[in-house]
């Protein structure tokens, strides 16, 4: 039986690849037997803490097939590339709050020596790491883990992103994300956690309900250019950030996380960072992107951001305390939501 194919299709309309791949479908739902992320499973063994895998089902490859030739601009491509899979701890069951701190230590180590060792690759564009969390988001193992992207491209939101940096330094003089920490931090209204080098925070401009960012207050491009100290404290702001969404209705929220970071080449001067979008707008209901998010990529916001900040701030009290309980003491406070800190 053939393996597959793995092919970029150009969306000549929006102007962006989507990657198709044939054999995806067949990836296993939930009601898998056996965890293939425990300890002692065929793809994992003993003796790791944290560890990292390839994709069984991956979407991208290096030995990728295209079915078919592209025709005028319907182009298509190989889906070159890779895509991997990182369990954060051996544990079944818990969430980022829950990983030993070591381990989220070493996660993020393992997210930059990733994004160095894939970014040689000259075909290689961008490495986009990011985590999946709970059923209503389709995630189809529960064992703890991320996964890792390696693309032939840049992703379109990225580039936008860098478009509008870009925008800002010529028309301001400055780098946008430092500027929209100054403001943030100005304001205090919004800001959730912050330790010595991260500032977690509801944006201004939040699409999701509880959309949190974290973004280190050094210019930093990309995860390869974390020191070492700031490695421990983007771990830090992690745990605390999810430990407060855990505290917020009282039951492991659902969440995406994405790292958004400088491509392998090029985008000089991209200031990396960390997204979180939850999907619910309350203990019991979701924020589902429909018409007016996906047909018009309008978001609407049923609430002020200020006021769900200050939900997050009593969550991520709790948080703290819960922490500190099970033996973390936090590198940082959380904010008192007061301008001028
Ligand atoms: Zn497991
Ligand atoms: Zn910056
Ligand atoms: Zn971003």
């Amino acid at each position: 039986m053939s393996e597959g194919f793995n092919e970029l299709r150009w969306n000549p309309l929006l102007g962006c690849w989507v990657i198709v791949s044939s054999r995806r479908a067949v990836r296993p739902w939930r009601a898998v037997e056996k965890c293939p992320f425990c300890p002692g499973a065929e793809e994992t063994g003993y003796g790791w803490d944290v560890i990292v895998l390839d994709n069984k089902y991956p979407a991208l490859k290096r030995d990728a097939r295209k079915s078919r030739e592209g025709v005028d601009f319907y182009r298509v491509e190989e889906a070159y590339g890779a895509a991997k899979v990182v369990v954060e701890t051996p544990e079944h069951t818990g969430d980022l709050d829950t990983v030993p701190f070591s381990n989220l230590v070493k996660y993020v180590e393992l997210l930059a020596s990733l994004t160095e060792e894939e970014c040689r690759d000259s075909r290689i564009e961008y490495v986009l790491p990011f985590r999946n969390k709970g059923e209503v988001i389709g995630v189809s193992l529960t064992h703890p883990h991320s996964q890792v992207y390696v693309l032939p491209f840049v992703p379109p939101r990225v580039k936008r992103e860098y478009e509008m940096m870009r925008q800002h330094r010529a028309e301001r003089g400055g780098c946008l994300i430092c500027d929209i920490l100054e403001l943030e931090r100005k304001e205090g209204a919004r800001l959730v956690y912050e330790n010595r080098a991260f500032t977690a925070f509801l944006p201004f401009f939040a699409m999701w309900p509880y959309e949190v960012h974290v973004y280190p207050r050094r210019h930093i491009e990309s995860l390869t250019g974390l020191e070492p100290e700031e490695k421990a404290l983007l771990a830090d702001a992690l745990k605390v950030v999810t430990a407060a969404y855990n505290a917020l209705f009282g039951f492991s929220l659902p969440y995406m996380m994405v790292f958004h970071q400088k491509p392998c080449r090029g985008y000089e001067g991209f200031h990396m960072h960390v997204e979180f979008y939850p999907v619910h707008r309350s203990a019991d209901k979701l924020k589902y992107p429909a018409g007016i998010e996906w047909g018009g990529w309008v978001f609407t916001y049923d609430a002020l951001p200020e006021e769900k900040a200050e939900e997050l701030r009593r969550a991520a009290v709790k948080a703290v305390e819960n922490l500190k309980r099970s033996g973390y003491k936090p590198r940082g406070e959380v904010s008192s939501g007061q301008a001028g800190e």
